[in-house]
């Protein structure tokens, strides 16, 4: 095919054009066997007349011309024209219409059977590059817009999501007689996958309409959009990132260390001393013999042993001599957490190119600027601009650019819990959120990642390195700035549709990505994840004290897509033994203020017996919420999930962090428990597709 790809795309660089007109475009779907009408061009009123004829039956006229792009609002589409004469007339009209336009001719092509109307589409992402998107033609798309997207290249289940996930799907599947050919469309997603891989200067594309049939599909319409320069050869793949030295290192020193409260200098350091960080301490400061004890020195190139990570706290200016320094006395990492600059404007962002050059010359690694290091509770290294308070050690890693790591924050939840690795990467000069994914992830004390996004470097590597993070540790993300990016007028429709957010939604789907919908959110997933098993089973068992709550949490779970267990009848047996005479239902089993931990306990294990329940719900009272946390120790859950709900838990925080450190989560409220449990399903479910495709 390349031969003709090639001609059609020198013919349009030739006339100056990024437009490829429809009889063109067909001629690119030819070449890859993909069905379409055809669209032969016809120069006169004669040779549409013979075209015609040799298609024997009805046909479409739609104008050619390269100043044509949306043919039927500017009248440029004839339908089922069944005669000759009807033929003639139409072309005769069309040049009528279009006879201020250059206008090649007419192209004449069958016309396609009623079919279910879909569109496939490519357009170019800010972010992730070229994307494709599917969805149902006609008000789904126009005013629904019903459509899913994903990064290209696409695989044979993310083409097969793309067609489950949109609204519409079941009427792919038959409804009221139709039906589409799923296996034909999947097909050709994949198809127009290939072309884009193969051909980068292809920027966008419409195949709008495409038919959809019981057996097959046709396109009746294409319109394919050129680059307007050469496209840039694709980057080659990062190598894999180990930044192990960067998160234990031996040594660390704080050039800026200070020795007066309330200076981030003395922040940093005081964070590192206090929790008694396991290697070696050198506060950097020309003024300073001393800072907490230990001796300073002038500059690091005083220090007389190998650093590896060097802390920088001076003024944005003086950063980059700084930065040279630390090279040169052959520090391996440099954090760069000062501020002032690209954040602030032009003149930070050059010093900010300027320390990259430097850095890149050593090749030395740079965490930063405009960060907040590196916490790892495993080798007791806080490198925090807050002070921070104890903190336990544990399995949750966070990445963040800063905020969302700060002190105050941390200083609540590590009492529910614990982390392992937190990195911020602040303006990600040289290491970004990729990277430091990849590394967090590789850490053997870390078995679930929460990231905090704004914006994503190289967005296609992120997915490769997040598809393959994922089979093994789950990531919950939190991307915020949902915003639009500002629009340029586009040609494709497909374009038109790509939302900036929209396209990141589905990006973090291609890559198993767990999408959090706010802060809290996030943690409350890390935190569940961090001490429970993935349910196996959508089946849900319910212990409540108080009857609404059981049937809040039925409705919450069927209302997710998991449903209520069935016990089988040997285990309501033992349990209705178990049941006070007033308690009628096996599931939800409803104590009424009877509860206590005993009970509770007995009915959780003839729950974990069950075959048919994947995970538990248990609706505890916040009042004696003390009583559980050593009844519910020793219990063997066999693998599956528990979530405890305490409505007020608020209230009782005292018992609710007691309850936490022996890894039972507690949330609010039934809604956000079966929200988490069927996050937490369906992600297990999908690992467990991915590993065997
Ligand atoms: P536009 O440039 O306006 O997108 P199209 O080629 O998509 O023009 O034609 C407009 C509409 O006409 C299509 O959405 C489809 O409903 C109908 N149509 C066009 N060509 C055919 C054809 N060959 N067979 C059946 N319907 C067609
Ligand atoms: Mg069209």
């Amino acid at each position: 095919m390349d031969a003709q790809f090639e001609d059609i795309i020198e013919q349009a660089r030739r006339e100056g054009r990024t437009f490829l007109m429809e009889h063109e475009s067909k001629a690119i779907l030819d070449s890859l066997n993909i069905a379409n009408t055809g669209a032969a061009l016809a120069r006169s009123e004669k040779e549409a007349e013979e075209l015609f004829r040799s298609i024997g039956g009805p046909v479409a006229l739609k104008v050619a011309s390269p100043e044509v792009v949306h043919k039927s609002d500017a009248g440029g589409v004839r339908l089922d024209l069944n005669d000759a004469e009807e033929v003639r007339q139409a072309f005769r009209e069309m040049a009528q219409t279009f006879r201020d336009k250059s206008m090649l001719g007419v192209t004449v092509q069958r016309m396609a059977g009623p079919g279910i109307e879909a569109i496939i589409g490519v357009a170019q992402d800010a972010t992730f590059g070229p994307v494709i998107m599917f969805g149902l033609g006609g008000i789904f798309v126009e005013v629904l817009k019903d459509v899913s997207f994903r990064s290209i290249p696409i695989t044979e289940s993310d083409a097969l999501e793309m067609i489950e996930e949109i609204q519409g799907h079941k009427l792919l599947q038959g409804y009221r007689g139709h039906c589409a050919d799923l296996a034909s469309l999947k097909g050709l997603l994949l198809k127009v996958s290939d072309l884009i891989v193969a051909h980068p200067e292809i920027a966008e594309m419409d195949l709008n309409p495409l038919f959809l049939y019981p057996q097959g599909y046709m396109a009746v319409d294409a319109r394919i959009i050129l680059r307007e320069g050469r496209p840039a050869a694709p980057a080659a793949p990062a190598a894999g990132q180990d930044l192990h030295d960067l998160f234990y290192p031996k040594s660390v020193a704080v050039i800026g260390a200070s020795g007066v409260p309330g200076k981030l200098g003395w922040n940093v350091f005081t964070n590192l001393v206090s929790h008694n960080f396991k290697g070696q301490l050198y506060p950097i400061n020309p003024r300073a013999e001393e800072i907490h004890g230990i001796k300073a020195y002038k500059s690091i190139k005083d220090v007389p042993e190998k650093v590896d990570v060097a802390i920088i706290l001076v003024s944005a200016n003086m950063t980059p001599d700084v930065v040279e320094d630390c090279c040169e006395c052959g520090v391996r990492y440099i954090v760069v957490e000062s501020a002032g600059f690209a954040e602030m404007g032009e003149n930070g962002a050059l010093i900010e190119e300027h320390m990259k050059k430097i850095a890149d010359r050593y090749g030395v690694r740079l965490l930063g600027p405009n960060c907040s290091g590196i916490i790892n509770t495993h080798c007791s290294m806080v490198q925090s601009i807050g002070i921070v308070d104890a903190l336990s050690r544990g399995n949750i890693g966070l990445i963040s650019q800063a905020g969302v790591c700060a002190a105050g924050m941390l200083w609540g939840l590590r009492h529910i819990m614990d982390f392992g690795i937190i990195g911020t990467i602040g303006n990600k000069l040289d290491i970004n959120e990729t990277d430091m994914l990849e590394a967090v992830s590789t850490d053997e004390n870390v078995s679930v990642i929460c990231m905090y996004l704004e914006s994503v470097k190289a967005g296609r590597r992120f997915i490769d390195v997040a598809k393959r993070v994922t089979l093994e540790k789950p990531v919950v993300v939190l991307k915020s700035g949902r915003t639009e990016a500002g629009k340029k007028a586009v040609a494709s429709h497909t374009a038109s549709l790509a939302g900036d957010d929209l396209i990141f939604s589905a990006a973090f789907r291609q890559s198993g990505i767990i999408r959090a919908r706010d802060y809290e959110h996030m943690f409350n997933l890390a935190r569940v994840i961090s001490k429970q098993p993935f349910p196996q089973k959508e089946g849900v068992f319910i212990i409540t004290y108080a009857g609404s709550l059981g049937v809040i949490a039925a409705d919450a779970i069927t209302d997710n897509g998991m449903r209520l267990a069935e016990l089988e009848p040997p285990l309501k047996e033992r349990l209705k033994k178990l049941l006070p005479d007033y308690v009628c239902g096996m599931n939800p089993v409803d104590y009424t203020f009877s509860q206590n931990s005993e009970i509770v306990k007995k009915t959780i294990e003839i729950g974990v017996e069950s075959e048919d329940v994947g995970s538990i719900i248990v609706v505890l009272q916040a009042e004696i919420l003390d009583s559980y946390a050593e009844g519910l120790k020793g219990i063997d859950f066999k693998g599956k999930p528990i979530i405890a709900c305490v409505a007020g838990k608020e209230f009782a925080m005292e018992d609710v962090i007691k309850m936490e450190k022996i890894g039972m989560p507690i949330f609010s409220t039934p809604e956000e428990v079966a929200d988490a449990l069927a996050i937490m399903f369906r992600h297990a479910k999908r690992v467990k597709r991915e590993r065997q495709s």
